[in-house]
């Protein structure tokens, strides 16, 4: 069953003021991956004088909170993930589109000579491809 984001941060006592329920609305739902200024675009619809700026901050603090994912694939925006369980990406190297994939099984652990002394927090694989859309072009 899907928890919203909104509900999450409720009952984790984060302090909900207009604005953050605004960013939280906006980003909420599965399989969602959005540019902070698309979460901004959503957050105007409910909350009109939101500013960007309060969007990219409440990103930024519940990316460092763990309560949304930051997903930095090459050569394009970042986007903000509220799903922060374990999942995969399937993205479209021409349009951008993202899915998310569950492996069934995690991303092979790190042998120790290969950590460079690095703390790892998260693995992902990303999957680099072609939809089906931009296939037919
Ligand atoms: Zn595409
Ligand atoms: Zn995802």
């Amino acid at each position: 069953m899907h928890t919203s984001l909104l509900d999450r941060l409720r009952s984790r006592g984060y302090r909900l003021t207009a604005q953050r329920r605004a960013v939280a609305e906006a980003l909420d739902g599965m399989n969602v991956h959005l540019t902070a200024d698309e979460v901004h675009a959503r957050a105007v619809d409910i909350l009109p004088e939101v500013s960007r700026a309060t969007v990219y901050s409440t990103l930024h603090e519940l990316t460092s909170m763990g309560e949304i994912l930051e997903l930095g694939i090459e050569g394009r925006s970042k986007r903000y993930d509220p799903t922060t369980s374990p999942h995969n990406h399937l993205v479209c190297d021409s349009c951008g589109v993202i899915h998310d994939v569950q492996l069934g099984h995690t991303p092979p652990e790190l042998p120790v000579g290969e950590a460079h002394g690095m703390t790892v927090r998260r693995a992902e694989v990303v999957y680099h491809a072609t939809c089906e859309t931009c296939s037919a072009n």
